[in-house]
């Protein structure tokens, strides 16, 4: 009888090593054969603002036609802000609203926006979250928007053409998705299902990962994804547990943004990714630090990056958090801290004081810029 139950075990252990493997096969084959196949660019101007919005997501992509993409609304109360950007640039649609996840960090403003400007599609992850934020983004989209195929989920491979020769392709949510049981300590069911997306025109790329951490990283890198990209917009706000080495390895960034806010109560980013990035040879912008990053790109293998501001501090130097989590037990999740602290007028003095010069970029020219820093 036991024996009996130990050949079942076996079998059972072939079938879902040769379901991983045809899984791993399709998804390399829908990811990246396609790749090759983009048409040309226009050569028209794409811009892709990170916007600083404090310590959240919200990434605003204008093709050469003014389509416009949203990548994540930033907290509850930054519509105003995100509105005022989105009108400063004459984005008066938004084609496609990406909610990478449901935290507040990310989708805290997506019923702001949704109300505020016309939204045609929404991109979610697929991950629900029970609080009222969420609630009241999807209230917003079912008030507010129109199209019949106005909410979509998330999946590998979905492609969003959006003209000119610009394309948005998910790379992750991978199923099954992550549950908790599955992520080592440290890991978070939503960030760990982030809506992964990768940005191509022409020669220019970039990787916008959310909040995904090593795990969902390294199950990319076992499927073979596409993951090398001029610009990667750094995982979970420079958090230590996302982007690791191999996914920088793999990725062969030459520039990385950190999306994150000045004094912010969880240490991002932290020193561990900052000298990761560093070691790997790739730039760093931070908007705690530069304020707005925009990367400017024609399609050709020259593009630029330029800071709002210059860096009001070290851009080398990652913050602490509040409380240690080294040993993982005490895993800080958003929303585990109250308001950001109230900048000090010593911490005023010293970010004065540490004034550097913005730096422009581009492939050709970045990697003198890492020289020294
Ligand atoms: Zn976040």
């Amino acid at each position: 009888m036991a024996q009996k139950r130990t050949g079942c075990g076996c079998l059972i252990a072939v079938l879902i090593a040769i379901a991983i493997i045809i899984f791993g096969v399709l998804y390399y084959l829908r990811t990246r054969r396609t790749e090759e196949q983009l048409p040309p660019p226009s050569g028209g101007q794409l811009n892709v603002h990170v916007l600083d919005i404090g310590q959240g997501d919200s990434i605003l992509i204008r093709t050469p036609s003014n389509k416009a993409v949203l990548i994540d609304a930033g907290n509850p109360g930054n519509g105003k802000k995100i509105l005022a950007a989105l009108n400063g640039y004459g984005v008066n649609q938004i084609d496609l609203l990406v909610a990478t996840h449901a935290h507040a960090d990310h989708i805290g403003a997506a019923d702001e926006v949704i109300k505020g400007i016309p939204v045609r599609q929404v991109l979610d992850s697929g991950v629900e979250n029970d609080t009222k934020n969420y609630a009241d983004f999807l209230a917003a989209i079912d008030e507010r928007m129109d199209a019949p195929d106005k909410y979509l989920t998330a999946t590998p491979g979905q492609r969003f053409d959006l003209g000119d020769g610009v394309f948005l392709t998910v790379l992750a949510p991978t199923q099954p998705l992550f549950k908790k049981e599955d992520l080592r300590g440290g890991g978070n069911e939503p960030n760990a299902n982030s809506i992964i997306m990768r940005l191509d025109y022409g020669e220019f790329s970039m990787l916008l990962t959310g909040d995904a951490e090593a795990q969902t990283e390294d199950r990319l890198i076992q499927a073979g994804a596409r993951l090398e990209a001029d610009v990667l917009k750094v995982g979970h706000h420079g958090s230590r547990y996302a982007t690791s080495e191999d996914f920088i390895e793999r990725g062969r960034f030459t520039d990385a943004i950190i999306s994150n806010g000045e004094d912010n109560r969880y240490g991002h980013p932290s020193q561990d990714v900052l000298d990761r990035l560093r070691a790997g040879k790739v730039n760093i912008y931070r908007t705690d630090l530069q304020g707005e990053i925009t990367i400017t790109s024609n399609g050709s293998e020259r593009y630029e990056i330029k800071p709002a501001r210059e860096a009001t501090g070290d851009i080398a130097t990652g913050r602490k958090p509040d409380r240690d989590d080294s040993s993982r037990t005490g895993f800080i999740q958003y929303g585990d801290f109250g308001p950001a602290r109230r900048p000090t007028q010593a911490n005023a003095n010293n970010r004065n004081a540490n004034n550097r010069n913005a730096n422009t970029s581009s492939r050709r020219t970045a990697n003198n810029n890492n020289r020294g820093r």
